[in-house]
């Protein structure tokens, strides 16, 4: 051992970028929490870095041990892009992240090692192997980690992020909605941070008037944990927003404690208003005592803004489905919506589906590049891709439609609060603009001209591959 100490990259890769742009999608410039979870994880002596390729140039020369890569299933291309400038150069990749787990075999092409599920208990393991030259080429996590770590948010200094603080209370989700990757991540389990933990790392890092986003998956996936964590909050006199599944708005009690606790708002998947597509999404639950326009009524009765959201493409979906939904947003009063498109992600129930019965356009959309952001990967059955894709468009026009704002602006959860109904005009005039923003940005950077690199784990990989078609020997 010489007295250097070993020197961890972090990178949080970017999307993709058109040709010359140069300003990120300003919408999408949170924290990455991941990758302070990641730092708060290395060991003590390791020197470690972070690079945000939203925000700033990879310095690639810099010298360095290791990086370490956060795959989603939206940033895989470009991840794969960063590892072939770093193994190009002889520095090893270490890959993690969702994408990781949905699929190894691809992700492992790409790296030296990859580890497979939560990395809490694993991390510290992987950096000791790999600065030593011992390394497996696939870690795995058997069992749920206990959540004690906190993140450590030093590697953000200096980086301009959306003023919204991102906390973690619990990952997971009991529910099996068959187009969500979060229930074949976790297996359709759901754990939570002791919740002294939670309250601590607030009042180390909270600053007065910020909002916090708590990111679960389905905060109220156990509503006995989040009514004591809401309970535990109220003292602390916080302002925050999470996102929730629609079983919470039947629960007066819950309601009246996110209230109570300074909640301002929930992301709440409505997916569909049509019994149906709800039926084959496996999501039937979202029409339990009375349905939306009931859930509705409760949550504005307690003071809660929604965020609702709506995707598009199930079976029985026609033009009709479209007027329905916006009907539903418009007179409802949803502070902001999403329409989107269904996306099949891989190891997702949808995604099975969709290529049993041969209706993938690609393989692979998110490693492919002819796809783009926003196009329809796959056969919708009632009507064309470029329909359905422009009928998702049509809606969020619509629904961002000044006259559509003002109409919403008339119920008085929206408008009660006057810093909450100035956020109200700030972030739908944002949207406004932002109505076709984003289609058409290619994954991975299209400025970048190198091959993708490939791994010689070609024994590995097919194992894993073997082991996702038929399980484990
Ligand atoms: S309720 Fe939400 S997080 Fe849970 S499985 Fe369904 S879509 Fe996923």
């Amino acid at each position: 051992m010489t007295g250097t100490p070993f020197r961890v990259t972090i990178i949080h890769p970017c999307v993709g970028r058109h040709i010359g742009m140069e300003k990120y999608i300003r919408t999408w410039k949170m924290e990455p929490l991941s990758a302070a979870m990641v730092a708060a994880l290395l060991p003590s002596d390791v020197e470690r870095r972070f690079y945000d390729d939203r925000l700033e140039q990879i310095p690639f020369d810099e010298p360095t041990d290791l990086v370490t890569i956060s795959v989603e299933t939206y940033t895989a291309r470009r991840a794969y892009q960063i590892a072939s400038e770093y193994r190009q150069r002889g520095v090893p990749v270490l890959m993690g992240g969702f994408h990781a787990t949905l699929c190894p075999e691809e992700v492992l092409q790409h790296c030296e090692a990859i580890v497979i599920g939560e990395a809490e208990t694993l991390l510290p393991e992987v950096i000791d192997d790999i600065r030593h030259g011992q390394n497996a080429v696939v870690y795995r996590s058997s069992e749920r980690p206990a959540l004690q770590t906190s993140p450590d948010r030093s590697i953000f200094h200096g980086k301009k992020y959306l003023p919204i603080r991102l906390v973690e209370f619990a990952r997971g989700c009991r529910f099996r909605c068959d187009f969500c990757a979060i229930q074949t991540f976790f297996n359709a389990t759901h754990s939570h941070r002791p919740i002294d933990h939670v309250i601590r790392e607030l009042k180390d890092t909270y600053r007065r008037r910020q909002l916090v986003f708590f990111i679960d998956d389905n905060l109220t996936s156990s509503l006995s944990q989040a009514k004591e964590m809401m309970r535990a909050l109220i003292p602390h006199r916080i302002r925050w927003v999470t996102q929730t599944a629609i079983n919470v708005a039947y629960d007066d009690e819950a309601l009246s404690l996110m209230k109570r606790s300074g909640c301002q708002g929930v992301l709440v998947g409505f997916e569909s208003l049509d019994a149906a597509a709800l039926g084959q999404m496996n999501k039937g639950f979202n029409l339990m005592d009375g349905g939306p326009r009931e859930a509705m009524k409760n949550f504005r009765r307690h003071g809660l803004r929604i965020y609702g959201t709506f995707i598009f493409g199930y079976d029985h979906d026609t033009e009709a489905t479209f007027r329905e939904t916006m009907n539903f947003a418009r007179e409802e009063g949803l502070f902001i919506a999403a329409f989107n498109h269904i996306t099949p992600f891989p190891g997702t129930p949808l995604y099975s589906r969709m290529k049993s019965e041969r209706r993938l356009l690609y393989d692979s959309w998110w490693n492919d590049q002819r796809y783009r952001y926003n196009m329809i990967p796959f056969r919708p059955a009632q009507m064309t891709a470029r329909e359905l894709a422009d009928r998702c468009v049509q809606a969020r026009r619509e629904f961002y439609s000044w006259s559509s704002i003002a109409q919403r602006a008339r119920h008085t959860v929206n408008l009660r609060d006057p810093w909450m109904f100035m956020n109200y005009l700030i972030i739908n005039a944002m949207h406004q603009r932002d109505v076709e923003g984003r289609n058409g940005l290619p994954l991975g950077d299209a400025n970048w001209q190198s091959d993708i690199l490939q791994s010689e784990h070609a024994v590995a990989a097919a194992e894993l591959l073997r082991e996702k078609q038929h399980g484990p020997l």
